[in-house]
């Protein structure tokens, strides 16, 4: 088996323009796309479309304050399912799709048809925090697809339900053959209420002219030289920088406790009906496997913390 070659860790990178009229975000996600896809053992389209929405969430989370973490839900009605994504202000990137072993047909220019795979459907985006003190507020908004290719449908939604103007780019370039994912990133820039027209259309010609995002990650392009490219010859500045990864908050604990919560009579059911519980944890793909003696301690304690 020939070695995947070394990946630099994936970084995100904020940064303001023209006199901090212009928000841009740029990240490297090869290694965590690299990551889902392994884990969830995705064939190319579904790793493409996945991949997509992983670094999708990683921008959107940029604006995060600590405890804060956003998921995207791409419910589409496509071969692929729906597709979560979620992440946090730590740059933990997670995410799975409904039928990860799935591919369409090629479009007619050779490309991945991730549209095709998605489907018609809905696009949802959820910001929840606050976590460290028992509230989870959440912000939810709803936009219609509107071509599943995943960074059209995100730019409309910051467009259209949070009211900023956005151009989002996403990028997961898969290498010929083997269902390697050979680079991913992508850039969001948004344009801030104190931006003038001509910053504006300036903003449009350079974006326009960038090149495509897959080629700049296969380049080995850092988030800085992703900047450099969507910006032009924009003054801008870095304001922050994260390393991004593929984390999942799931452990054996959770899931004990998960089990717990159906209560005593449940787990007794499941305990004569199978003699043992296994949960598979849908974003990370970890399987926990509690035996019967698992289970038969998780009812006793059950049943003693009722009984006092
Ligand atoms: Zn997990």
């Amino acid at each position: 088996m020939t070695a995947l070659p070394a990946f630099p860790p994936d970084r995100l990178v904020q940064a303001v323009a023209a006199d901090d009229a212009v928000r841009v975000v740029a990240a490297t996600t090869t290694r965590l796309v690299q990551e889902a896809c392994r884990r969830h053992g995705s064939w190319k389209t579904a790793t493409v479309a996945l991949g997509r929405a992983l670094t999708g969430a990683a921008l959107i989370a940029s604006s995060l304050k600590t405890s804060e973490r956003v998921t995207i839900h791409i419910e589409g009605r496509g071969p692929i399912g729906t597709i979560t994504a979620e992440a946090n202000a730590q740059g933990g990137v997670r995410g799975y799709v409904r039928h990860p072993q799935t591919d369409v047909p090629l479009r007619p220019d050779g490309k991945l048809d991730i549209g095709a795979a998605v489907g018609k459907g809905a696009l949802h985006v959820i910001r929840e925090g606050g976590f460290e003190i028992g509230l989870m507020e959440a912000y939810r908004g709803s936009v219609p697809l509107v071509s599943g290719e995943i960074a059209e449908d995100l730019t409309y939604y910051l467009s259209r339900s949070e009211q900023i103007p956005s151009a989002m780019s996403l990028g997961v370039y898969m290498e010929a053959g083997d269902g390697i994912v050979g680079a991913s990133g992508g850039f969001l820039v948004q344009i801030l209420p104190d931006a003038d027209e001509a910053i504006i259309s300036r903003l449009e010609r350079t974006i326009a002219a960038a090149p495509p995002i897959t080629e700049m990650a296969r380049a080995g392009a850092t988030p800085e030289d992703i900047i450099r490219e969507a910006l032009g010859d924009l003054d801008w500045r870095p304001l922050s920088e994260r390393s991004l990864s593929f984390a999942c908050a799931c452990s054996r604990e959770r899931t004990e406790r998960l089990l717990t919560a159906l209560g005593a009579d449940e787990m007794q059911a499941i305990l004569i009906e199978q003699g043992q519980a296994e949960l598979t944890c849908h974003y990370c793909n970890a399987v926990y496997r509690l035996s019967g003696d698992d289970l038969r301690r998780l009812i006793d304690a059950e049943t003693a913390g009722a009984a006092s």
